[in-house]
């Protein structure tokens, strides 16, 4: 089985079409580990589409806030001011769709998702502090994870090695082949498909090929102009609009 991971999709359509246009033909299953929804100006399109291509969603923060589940309070304030807005865009079937979406972990056929952590769906897993001792408790090789929009993830071989992949290939397509050894556990980060952070404005995604035992990290250009101008009419804060330029 090939799966197609897609996390913090954002209500980005356009980063999500390039996303899913090159991916095609590459995946089997798609497995989406939150946060459809929250500072971009599509989100009942992107929960549309993403329903209608994922095996197994499960729900982000903003997901949560943006259907009501939890307030925003904890949000910063352009955070707040785009999960209000979403707030006010979402049908009440997409809202009830959200409310539905189960909290990681989940597991499919080996494979283990969350949005956060293992132990907490709002835990950002930023380095070894946070990784370590998530990856000395995992139940399987691998754990898909995203929230914090960084593409790559963490390592510990076998003999207690603590490692971070990083992709750093700036050509568009395949950014990283990484192979999974025996014996090694590893936490996987797709990146973010609609607001990356790790200083990269392209879209990101992973594919993992349970058969040939690799991750494949992607990265794509897409429609940002276009994301812009709707945000624009939309009224969202100019620091949102901004921020995806830089990819922070
Ligand atoms: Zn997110």
């Amino acid at each position: 089985m090939r799966y197609l991971l897609l996390s913090d999709v954002h209500s980005n359509l356009e980063a999500l079409e390039e996303c899913t246009a090159l991916a095609q033909g590459k995946y089997d299953q798609v497995l989406c580990l939150g946060d459809l929804v929250g500072y971009g100006p599509d989100p009942n399109p992107v929960i549309e589409r993403v329903r209608a291509m994922a095996t197994v969603i499960i729900r982000g923060n903003h997901d949560r806030a943006c259907s009501g589940l939890i307030d925003a309070a904890e949000f910063n304030p352009l955070a707040r001011l785009a999960t209000q807005w979403t707030r006010d865009q979402l049908t009440a079937e997409h809202i009830g769709f959200l409310r539905s979406l189960p909290p990681g972990p989940v597991t499919v056929q080996g494979v283990q998702i969350v949005h956060g952590s293992l132990l907490d769906e709002d835990e950002y897993l930023l380095g070894p502090g946070q990784a370590l001792p998530e990856l000395r408790n995992l139940a399987t090789p691998a754990v898909f994870f995203g929230h914090t929009h960084y593409q790559g993830g963490f390592m510990l071989t076998g003999n207690g090695r603590f490692q971070s992949v990083r992709c750093s290939s700036k050509q568009d397509g395949r950014t990283l082949v990484l192979t999974l050894e025996e014996g090694t556990r590893y936490l996987i980060n797709p990146g973010s498909v609609g607001q990356p952070r790790d200083g990269d404005w392209r879209a990101a995604f992973a594919i993992f090929d349970q058969e040939k035992n690799h991750v494949e990290y992607y990265r794509t250009p897409y429609k940002l102009p276009e994301v812009q101008q709707k945000m624009r009419k939309a009224a969202l804060p100019e620091p949102l609009i901004r921020r995806l330029e830089f990819g922070r």
